[in-house]
């Protein structure tokens, strides 16, 4: 028998959910996840995913993947520090620290993960945290994690990062005091001003933290946001995942030697949860390798989402002030936002809906991540239809 408390708790709170149209339905794939899906056995346009380069379905990457499988196995066996660290492990360290022009790296399950291993290995309840008010949750729960004092700027408001950042170094109050911003911010597009953040850090010695999921293989020839603005050897924290352009599965570090020594030690989620599988590894190299090989992908990417940007703007829909290949289409009512969206879909497009608590009240948009994968034909039928729902809904 189940506990009563809990059974109540679960259908009070999810019946609130649905009743306020916050209750997200989970869509399986019957296909890969590629620019196009195949749901219910519709075949639809995909919008929605961050294989902004179309790698999670790479041949080359899946033989890479397959020859590893062959020799290692499918589970590394072990955590890192007991015998789950293969060769495989160190050669996509190695690899990664060559991809950030840092002098080694150290790789995570996850970028969720990364998160919560990285920041509570250095900071503590003596120290304080500036963190942007529109950092990625994970960093949000690192940094509680951490214990250490969370102190929020306005977003991307350099200024008030000064301010906040005068005082807590001056407080006397914390041992070391960090900024952590994200360098590509998903909802909007937006870049993070990484010259000013490393300049307020140079002045007041702030540990600087960034985690670029949303930047590496999109920004800086693929490097990433730091790389994109020449910082690569002033920024202590890079942060990068594997499951974005990288295509496959993971996270990573990438710093001075003495920090990854350190979140050897030190990091919790290094320490306790099984490494990567040798299949997802042998991947995530090889996508790391081919990013520093050619730009050809970044490309075809910036390529495809110049193209749809324009188109959208054309047809008047507000796109917002994104600077990367994010894409929102901004409708504002939350109703209105989720009709638009259903309707996409009745039509073959698959962008999400994305709303308040997730984005500001009356901001509600639709997101489009245009991908490398992506042909013209398919960004002309996802325009037709755009300008199809946007006039029969009066929103252009
Ligand atoms: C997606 C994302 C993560 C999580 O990465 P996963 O590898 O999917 O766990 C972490 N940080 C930011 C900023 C992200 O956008």
């Amino acid at each position: 028998m189940s506990s009563k408390v809990l059974t109540q708790f679960l259908q009070a709170n999810l019946q609130d959910l649905k009743d306020k149209g916050l209750y997200n339905e989970i869509d399986p794939l019957e296909s890969a996840n590629g620019p196009v899906i195949t749901i219910d056995g519709r075949e639809l346009i995909n919008l929605s995913s961050n294989n902004y380069l179309g790698l999670a379905t790479d041949p080359r990457l899946k033989e890479a993947a397959i020859e590893a499988i062959q020799t290692y196995g499918v589970g590394a066996g072990a955590v890192r520090t007991i015998n789950g660290t293969l060769k495989l492990h160190v050669e996509l360290e190695e690899t990664l620290a060559r991809f950030k022009n840092t002098e080694a790296a150290i790789a995570y399950q996850s970028g969720f993960n990364c998160n919560m291993a990285a920041i509570s290995a250095v900071m503590d309840k003596n120290d304080a945290i500036l963190s942007d008010e529109l950092n990625h949750a994970s960093i949000i729960d690192g940094c509680r994690l951490s214990k250490a004092k969370i102190i929020r700027f306005n977003h991307s408001d350099m200024d008030d990062l000064r301010q906040k950042a005068k005082e807590a170094t001056q407080s006397g109050l914390y041992n070391k005091v960090m900024v952590i911003t994200d360098g590509v911010f998903s909802m909007d597009g937006d870049i993070a001003n990484l010259p000013e953040i490393v300049k307020i850090a140079e002045e007041f010695d702030l540990i600087t933290y960034v985690d670029d999921a949303h930047g590496s293989g999109v920004l800086g020839n693929g490097a990433g946001t730091v790389k994109h603005f020449g910082l690569s050897d002033k920024v202590d924290f890079q942060i990068g995942t594997l499951s974005k352009a990288i295509g496959v599965v993971g996270g990573y570090v990438a710093g001075k030697r003495e920090l990854i020594d350190w979140l050897k030690v030190r990091s919790r989620p290094f320490l306790f949860s099984t490494a990567l599988t040798p299949g997802d590894v042998a991947a995530a190299k090889k996508a790391i390798e081919i990013l520093m090989d050619s730009s050809e992908l970044q490309q075809k990417l910036w390529d495809n989402a110049n193209y749809l940007k324009k188109g959208l703007k054309q047809l008047g829909f507000d796109i917002g002030d994104s600077e990367t290949p994010i894409t929102p289409c901004i409708i504002g009512n939350e109703v209105q936002t989720q009709q638009f969206s259903k309707r996409l879909n009745e039509e073959g497009v698959y962008a999400k809906a994305i709303v308040f608590p997730t984005v500001p009240r009356g901001t509600g948009r639709v997101r489009n991540m245009p991908t490398a994968a992506h042909t013209k034909e398919m960004l002309d039928r996802v325009l037709e239809i755009y300008g199809k729902v946007g006039k029969e809904m009066g929103i252009i």
